[in-house]
């Protein structure tokens, strides 16, 4: 039978591998994941669902519904400890409150990606998150901060190539940081990256490339060059392409770059046609490109004494202006709310953790000695023994008991014999590792289970808990072995064959400590052998 975890992380790995071939998915697609995950009752599907629908209102454009879904993923990945998917979903929460307009929320966002990223040596999505905070940045003109972002991003895209976008996303991180070297006045490591993109064009020519980008930084790195003929032809080809693209919004930034470009080399006629196309796209429906393009119109239509149509356009600036700032207001509010409504959730969730530990310490451990119980022992002990049979490895299993305890009880009382229950249980916590199991078995016997272990490094170990009993040194002036408390033990050692059972075993040590006691305790006996019951 298929364990229930097995069949989730399958289905997982299958949906990945789906959405990897086939581009982003459909609504009826992601209902049957999240159908699914309720049937499995699973917080991994149920996050990857959310997260894929998020996906698809993010293309829809609905930002509203995109941010619902994304607010839901991070509460499941979180639960389940999904950090990839975790720190993209924080990614595209910053690209929604980008498209919102809201730049600091948005960094916020990135920042809180950029942690889970960094912790789990994320590099990929760590790259997507850089390029995108270096993206911000030049939008708030930081360009130096942004390149050295944009720096960190290429290296980390470079080291990572995993993933089929991957070009995409290095040919877009390498444009955008060599735009910055032109705004820093550094041509000479534009004009490399120039170079460096037209090879990866090459070498990659079956992958998706960023080309009206491409282009964009390529007319900036020709007017820098100063070259007025090619400027004219490379301007041309980006104004075809803009009029023939669907959605011009998600050229971005580069529109802007174009814009200044056309305006600053004084080509009145191409920036006139440059907003001809970019008006005709319902540009109030994107109320950030038309503020950040404004300066550039306002130039342009004074420069051609347009005045009706300045005064127009200026109205219409600060009208989205004050729109925008109300929207701002509203949504750094709610942000705020919902990251207290988060936070509350997490120490909510911290609390359910602690008092699940609480419980499996319970159910598992003795509570007076703190070493494990018989439930977590015959668990242990029938794991161990059968991957010692597997495996043709030896086990050994020991029952160890205090000498004369019940005089001990009568001599000094239950709670002193607590008290020395408890110190002996503390030599076994101490050698207590990942092959000496150490269990209280009942009353003042302990068990402990060997594995991986040679019969010398067993027999030691034996040895050794016999000299450091004695050496707590509590006294037992009832005892018939001395006059401090002892131990005595049964240790059985041996390959488990076919026909054994872990019982099997526990017996023999049994028997072991049997002849221990009867022939005066306060020793240990090690066999290998089976004999009779
Ligand atoms: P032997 O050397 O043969 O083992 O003699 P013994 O006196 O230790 O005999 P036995 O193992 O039968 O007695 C164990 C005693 O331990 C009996 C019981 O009253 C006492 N005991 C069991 N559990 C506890 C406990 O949690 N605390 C205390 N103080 N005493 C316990
Ligand atoms: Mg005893």
């Amino acid at each position: 039978m298929v364990r229930k975890e097995d069949e989730i992380q399958n289905y997982i790995e299958q949906v990945i591998e789906r959405r990897s071939r086939g581009g982003s998915f459909d609504y009826d697609t992601c209902q049957e994941i999240l159908k699914y995950a309720a049937d499995m009752k699973s917080d991994a599907i149920s996050g990857i669902g959310y997260y894929y629908f998020a996906e698809y209102y993010w293309y829809q454009g609905d930002n509203e519904k995109t941010m619902h879904c994304l607010s839901e993923c991070t509460r499941c990945f979180r639960v389940v400890e999904m950090y990839d998917f975790l720190a993209r979903s924080y990614n595209m929460m910053g690209a929604v409150s980008v498209n919102q307009g809201n730049l600091i929320v948005a960094l916020n966002y990135y920042y809180s990606g950029l942690q889970y990223a960094e912790e789990h040596g994320l590099d990929y999505v760590n790259a997507m998150l850089e390029t995108n905070i270096g993206y911000i940045l030049v939008r708030m003109r930081c360009y130096r901060e942004a390149a050295s972002r944009y720096e960190h991003a290429k290296q980390l895209f470079e080291q990572s190539k995993d993933s089929y976008s991957h070009i995409y996303n290095l040919a877009v991180v390498m444009i955008y940081s060599g735009s910055c070297y032109l705004k820093l006045q550094q041509p000479e490591q534009a004009f490399a990256l120039l170079d460096r993109l037209e090879k990866l064009r090459q070498e990659f020519s079956d992958r998706a490339f960023p080309d009206i980008e491409m282009l964009i930084f390529q007319a900036e790195c020709i007017a820098e060059r100063g070259n007025s003929d090619n400027l004219c032809q490379c301007i041309d080809g980006i104004l075809e392409r803009l009029r023939k693209m669907k959605d011009i919004a998600q050229v971005g930034d580069c529109l802007s770059n174009i814009a200044e470009l056309l305006l600053k080399t004084g080509q009145y006629e191409r920036l006139d046609e440059f907003f001809d196309i970019i008006d005709d796209r319902g540009l109030d429906k994107q109320p950030m490109l038309a503020m950040d393009l404004y300066s550039v119109r306002r130039n342009l239509l004074l420069h051609q004494n347009r005045t009706e149509e300045y005064l127009q356009h200026t109205k219409r600036y600060f009208s989205v202006y004050e729109q925008d700032r109300q929207n701002n207001r509203q949504l750094t509010a709610r942000v705020m709310e919902l990251r207290d409504k988060l936070k509350s959730m997490e120490t909510e969730q911290e609390k359910m953790y602690d008092y699940n530990r609480h419980l499996k310490n319970m159910a598992l451990y003795d509570s007076m000695t703190k070493l494990a119980n018989r439930t977590f022992l015959n668990e242990y002990i029938s794991e161990k023994f059968e991957e010692a049979r597997r495996e043709n490895k030896l086990l050994g299993v020991e029952l160890m008991d205090i000498d004369c305890f019940k005089q001990y009880n009568d001599t000094y009382g239950h709670l002193a014999g607590d008290t020395c229950i408890e110190a002996v249980a503390g030599v076994l916590r101490e050698l207590h590792c990942d092959n000496i199991f150490c269990s209280r078995y009942g009353g003042d016997e302990f068990m402990i289970v060997y594995s991986d272990m040679s019969l010398n490094e067993i027999t030691e170990t034996a040895g050794k808990i016999q000299s450091r009993v004695r050496e707590l040194a509590i006294p037992h002036k009832a005892s018939e072995c001395g006059d401090v408390v002892t131990v005595s033990q049964g240790v059985f050692i041996r390959q488990p064959e076919e026909q054994n059972r872990e019982w099997d075993f526990n017996a023999q040590a049994d028997i072991a400590l049997y002849h221990v006691k009867r022939d005066g305790r306060n020793s240990y006996r090690i066999e290998t052998e089976f004999s009779e019951v």
